[in-house]
């Protein structure tokens, strides 16, 4: 089975235990798409200089975020690693001119674990963590991700997870409503992502500095760059199809994206 790449806004920890639409939609997802051999994901909250890859063969977890209730430090995902899947991926990035490092001993991020649980909850599927490259651009993550695209011909489940928008000054500045109107410099971004992710113009969403608002959406680039890699890991000219939309606190969007 083939699956698509997907882009995921994981938003805040907190979409593990609170509900919410975008929680409700990736509860349903994993049974949705079925279930993959493996999944590899890039996580927002994995950042290096290089791409990096997790192979350790039982990942630990990481509770990187602080100031929640305590239940959710006792959330667990014990997924096994799949170190051969991890140097697959390395081969295939080495092979095409890039580096490529395989770290151990780094867990599962909250970008990683969290989506997850709600997708995928009997943590029974293994699974590679890809770091992002906050200081290369987006076309190098569509690089990435076109490289590592044959890996879904497996049964490979290939995941950008960021965030669509990702503005916290904002969300720490704002009223902390979760269902309040959105705001319109989010709005024209999330609409000119979608509306270059339906016409597969993969060169716009790599380009993306250009985009509307991008800078007050994406004051850092680490939870976009996931969507370039999952829009290139859906394969040349894939098209990105919205399957979820839905904003918390009026600033966060939490689209998630099929690329195929
Ligand atoms: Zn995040």
């Amino acid at each position: 089975m083939t699956f698509p790449a997907l882009f995921i806004s994981h938003g805040s920890p907190m979409i593990a235990l609170e509900p919410s639409p975008a929680r409700d939609f990736l509860l349903q997802l994993g049974q949705t798409l079925g279930r993959p051999k493996a999944i590899l994901v890039m996580s927002a909250h994995f950042e290096t200089r290089e791409p990096c890859l997790t192979a350790d063969a039982k990942p630990a977890m990481i509770y990187d975020f602080g100031g929640f209730p305590r239940e959710l430090y006792e959330l667990r995902y014990d997924a096994p690693g799949e170190p051969d899947l991890a140097a697959r991926a390395a081969g295939m990035l080495i092979d095409a001119g890039l580096k490529a490092y395989r770290v151990e001993n780094r867990g599962f991020d909250h970008g990683t674990w969290v989506p997850l649980k709600l997708m995928y909850p009997d943590a029974d599927i293994p699974v590679v963590q890809l770091s992002v490259e906050p200081m290369k651009d987006g076309a190098h993550h569509y690089q990435l991700g076109r490289i590592l695209a044959p890996l879904r011909d497996e049964g490979v489940l290939i995941i950008g997870s960021g965030s669509l928008t990702h503005n916290l000054y904002a969300w720490s500045r704002g009223p902390k409503i979760k269902d309040a109107p959105v705001e319109d410099w989010v709005k024209a971004f999330a609409d000119w992502v979608d509306a270059r992710a339906e016409a597969g113009d993969a060169q716009a969403l790599a380009n993306w500095t250009t985009a509307p608002y991008a800078k007050e959406n994406h004051p850092t680039p680490e939870h976009y760059l996931p969507l370039p890699f999952a829009a290139g890991a859906g394969g040349e000219g894939a098209k990105g199809k919205r399957i979820h939309s839905s904003v918390e606190y009026g600033v966060l969007a939490m689209d998630v994206y099929a690329f195929e």
